[in-house]
């Protein structure tokens, strides 16, 4: 496995799968999530209820042991004034009532502040009572257990009865009639005031209507059907009291709740992906880096070994004196220089390259005449070209005036050229041309060679890089050629460009700042 393929399946395994299996694992818990918030969001809205009853039970209650209180000092005033009391502090009790005996006859005692409206009511608050004798037996039954239980009897009135407990242990049904609805806006709203705050709405409801009864939040027209949760009350079953949040409902604040998550999480998943292509792309360019930095040093030392080999053989038979000839000699001189001269081509562009990226190369940018110095280096390549065989041509325009380096200028172009040459086989022939657009003007090198792929064109300017192709062998180079032209041309403000196909050759061209006298 190549070290890229093998870098993305780390990457893959170590990062990218351990997120997709945690996201899955996420969103499809978010719904469980969901539901189990939202079960407990129901059984705190459910206590929220419950402590109303409770706290209805509670006044009820209190008002009973009061009552109870006075019954104990076996003084029918006390009792009367107790009860008298209880009616002038609670609008809600609309009158209190004592069963002596239960038994054909009963004398019962009817206390209301107004006395004309009590004596109506006497016959048929005994009626009531006997029509549900059971649960009043029921009641005393727990009063001798030491339970006092307070129970609501439907009927015309509202009534609650329980059973009180004289200090001669006699036990008496006693009772209170009792406006629901003011006991509900007397007691239990300002109660549900405190409770709800600013986070719930509490609402109670007469069951049978429909009709809103009280709401901590004013104004507020929700139904009894759209409340989330309602609970009867415990005292007055035909009343229930309703319990929303305030603000967004229950089910869109987990569905918001889920939604965040959700992005929250699919975001998450984004970003690490997009970190993972970056973190891959550099890595990938970093093991490239370091493959054609390898295959730079190999390169480099064949294409000096060469030379080497050639000047060092040639060198020795002239030394020996073995060749007699005059002709001979000069042939030998001439390759030893020849050879001499590669050699220090490649050195020097190394070192110029190394000089280059290193910053330390300082060019001297001046007005030049584009084809002035394109014609003057190809005077003097004049000879080298045609001894390779090529022939070329050289379309001129010798009015453009660049802004360049002149010794960079003829570094690149004979780079290009250089390149031309060696790349080049059946078709020898390279053309030059110069021109200019608005902004720059440049000089282009065509030749009709072995072209370059597309794939191939998007890493020929990086360091080192040489395309591997069975044809290297046979023209040996450093990698550094291109990646020099394009810091030089940069360091200018310029650019280079490459238009090639495959087997069809190709066209670098050189931009260049025009010079302001261009007019
Ligand atoms: P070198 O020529 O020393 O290998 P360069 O940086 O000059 O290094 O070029 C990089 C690669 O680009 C070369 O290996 C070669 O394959 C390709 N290349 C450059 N110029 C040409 C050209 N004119 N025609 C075809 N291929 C080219």
């Amino acid at each position: 496995m190549n070290p890229t393929k093998k870098i993305a399946l780390i990457l893959t395994v170590i990062f990218l799968l351990p997120a997709i299996f945690f996201s899955v694992y996420e969103i499809s818990s978010l719904s469980k999530d969901e539901k189990m918030i939202e079960e407990i969001y129901y059984k705190q809205l459910e206590a929220i209820i419950f402590s109303v009853n409770q706290y209805s039970d509670d006044a009820l209650n209190s008002w009973v042991y009061k009552l109870e209180l006075s019954q104990q000092k076996n003084e029918a005033e006390e009792l009367t004034t107790s009860l008298q009391n209880l009616l002038s502090l609670n609008s809600s009790i609309s009158l209190g009532f004592v069963v002596d005996t239960l038994d054909q006859k009963p004398a019962t005692r009817i206390f209301s502040l107004d006395s004309t409206f009590a004596d109506s009511l006497r016959v048929s608050i005994n009626e009531e009572l006997r029509k549900n004798i059971a649960q009043i037996d029921q009641l005393v039954k727990y009063k001798r257990s030491g339970f006092q239980k307070i129970t609501s009897i439907k009927s015309e009135y509202q009534l609650v009865i329980f059973i009180i407990e004289g200090s001669t242990n006699l036990q008496q049904v006693a009772g209170l009639v009792i406006d629901p609805e003011i006991f509900i806006q007397d007691l239990i709203g300002p109660r549900c005031q405190v409770i709800a705050k600013n986070q719930f709405v509490l609402s109670a409801f007469n069951k049978n209507s429909g009709a809103l009864i009280y709401s901590t939040l004013q104004g507020d027209t929700t139904s009894l059907n759209s409340m989330p949760l309602a609970k009867d009350l415990w005292i007055f079953p035909d009343y229930s009291l309703g319990i929303r949040t305030e603000g967004a409902s229950l089910q869109q604040l987990v569905q918001e709740r889920t939604n965040t998550n959700l992005i929250l999480l699919l975001g998450l998943d984004a970003i690490l992906i997009v970190a993972l292509i970056l973190a891959f792309r550099s890595i990938k360019k970093e093991v490239q880096l370091a493959q054609n930095k390898s295959d730079f040093v190999s390169n480099v030392s064949h294409e000096i070994r060469t030379p080497l080999a050639l000047i060092s053989m040639f060198a020795e038979t002239l030394e020996m004196g073995r060749v007699k000839s005059e002709e001979k000699k000069q042939e030998y001189y001439s390759i030893i220089s020849k050879e001499t001269n590669r050699l220090t081509g490649i050195v020097n562009k190394i070192l110029s390259f190394s000089q280059t990226e290193a910053g330390k190369k300082t060019l001297h940018i001046e007005e030049l005449l584009l084809t002035r110095e394109v014609r003057e280096i190809l005077n003097t390549y004049d000879f080298h070209l045609s001894s390779k065989g090529f022939e070329y041509s050289f379309e001129e325009n010798p009015t453009i005036r660049i802004m360049a380096d002149k010794q960079a200028l003829a570094e690149m172009i004979i780079n290009l050229i250089d390149n031309a040459i060696k790349y080049s086989s059946h078709k020898k022939r390279i053309e030059l041309t110069v021109g200019s657009d608005t902004t720059y003007g440049w000089v282009s090198i065509r030749d009709y060679g072995l072209g370059i792929s597309a794939q191939d064109q998007k890493h020929i300017f990086d360091k080192f890089y040489r395309v591997p192709s069975g044809n290297l062998a046979k023209s040996q180079g450093t990698g550094l050629g291109l990646s020099l032209v394009k810091q030089l041309i940069e360091q200018q403000n310029g650019k280079i460009s490459v238009t090639s196909q495959l087997g069809q050759g190709s066209t670098f061209k050189l931009y260049f700042q025009l010079s302001n006298a261009n007019g």
